[in-house]
């Protein structure tokens, strides 16, 4: 199938190699030029626009930061919309609002076409082997085209429910999960006067109950990051993690959902940002409150 994506970050990047791997005829087009580079040399069309990505493509993945890149992307100048979009299939994987889908879909199908937002549980391993977690919100003829493409990116795929619901559940899923990195942090500065050396700390954490799969997946990130080593490329950025708890915050107060604890975390990613680590591993807000001092 002549598969576009549009969005070649971390997420995207991996998303497009997965889909070459598997034998689709894949086009890609990223708005800093130079990160399509890789994937050329992998076999991918490289396009100028969105707009010649719907042109040329049947079906079109976005993997985009946020609400303004989608609109950016989506109708904004040479946007998808602005193509050939009759009859063709727009998949959405980025984590946002609610609010924001449930504004794109009728945009989309206004121009003759479907959309299904599927934004997924998982980092950039799972995504290039295909073992995403996807939560597809979309009305059911509309995921029923969804479904090949995403089957070969998810080892599970979850139809919630319309447009929408995949959102709000993928919001859901990431907020213990951004809890927990400033949670760690907080352990770890208490259990920093004992003077233990980071791998026996993190070989005791990553063997109790409190240990989840992304810190045992982390551990030796994280004790390399406390050894001052560089801890390589990041996976899921600080940066992402503070764009995901806003819309956390923003989403229950919608909902009208109390989440005091969801905003002490979001106060404890500002703060990380402000220091200038919105580029580092999500990770990293753990060594960063470890080592904090008292403000
Ligand atoms: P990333 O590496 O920061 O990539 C972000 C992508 O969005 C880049 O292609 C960037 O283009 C593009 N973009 C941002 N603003 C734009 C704009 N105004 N116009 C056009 N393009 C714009 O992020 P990522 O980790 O791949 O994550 C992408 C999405 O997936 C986010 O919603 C994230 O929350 C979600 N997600 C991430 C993970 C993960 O583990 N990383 C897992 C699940 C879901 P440039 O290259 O030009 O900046």
């Amino acid at each position: 199938m002549k598969i576009g994506v549009a969005g070649l970050g971390a997420m995207g990047a991996a998303i497009a190699a997965r889909l070459i791997e598997v034998g689709h005829q894949v086009s890609v087009w990223n708005r800093s030029a130079d990160k399509a580079k890789p994937l050329a040399a992998a076999g991918a069309m490289v396009v100028a626009t969105p707009a010649a990505l719907a042109d040329s493509c049947e079906a079109v993945i976005t993997m985009l930061t946020d609400g303004a890149a989608i609109d950016a992307v989506y109708t904004g100048p040479n946007g998808l919309l602005s193509g050939n979009a009759k009859g063709k299939l727009f998949i959405d994987m980025s984590t946002l609002a609610p609010t924001v889908t449930v504004a794109l879909a009728p945009k989309v199908r206004a121009a003759g076409a479907a959309f299904v937002e599927c934004p997924v549980g998982g980092s950039t391993a799972p995504a290039r082997q295909g073992k995403l977690l996807g939560l597809m919100g979309a009305e059911p003829d509309e995921a029923a085209r969804a479904k090949p493409i995403m089957e070969q990116l998810c080892r599970r795929l979850e139809h919630c429910g319309p447009v929408g619901t995949g959102a709000s559940m993928k919001l859901a899923i990431n907020l213990p999960l951004m809890v927990a990195w400033q949670a760690y942090g907080e352990a770890f500065a208490i259990a920093r006067e004992a003077g233990w050396e980071p791998k026996r700390l993190l070989d005791l954490f990553v063997d109790t109950n409190g240990a989840n799969a992304a810190l045992k997946a982390r551990a030796e990130m994280i004790v390399t990051m406390m050894e001052g080593r560089d801890p390589g490329p990041t996976t899921f950025s600080i940066a992402n993690g503070l764009k995901d708890l806003r819309t956390m915050v923003e989403t229950g107060a919608a909902k009208g959902v109390d989440m005091p604890a969801t905003k002490a975390t979001l106060s404890g990613f500002e703060e990380a940002t402000h220091k200038g680590l919105g580029g580092g591993d999500g990770a990293q807000m753990s060594v960063y409150w470890a080592g904090r001092k008292k403000s």
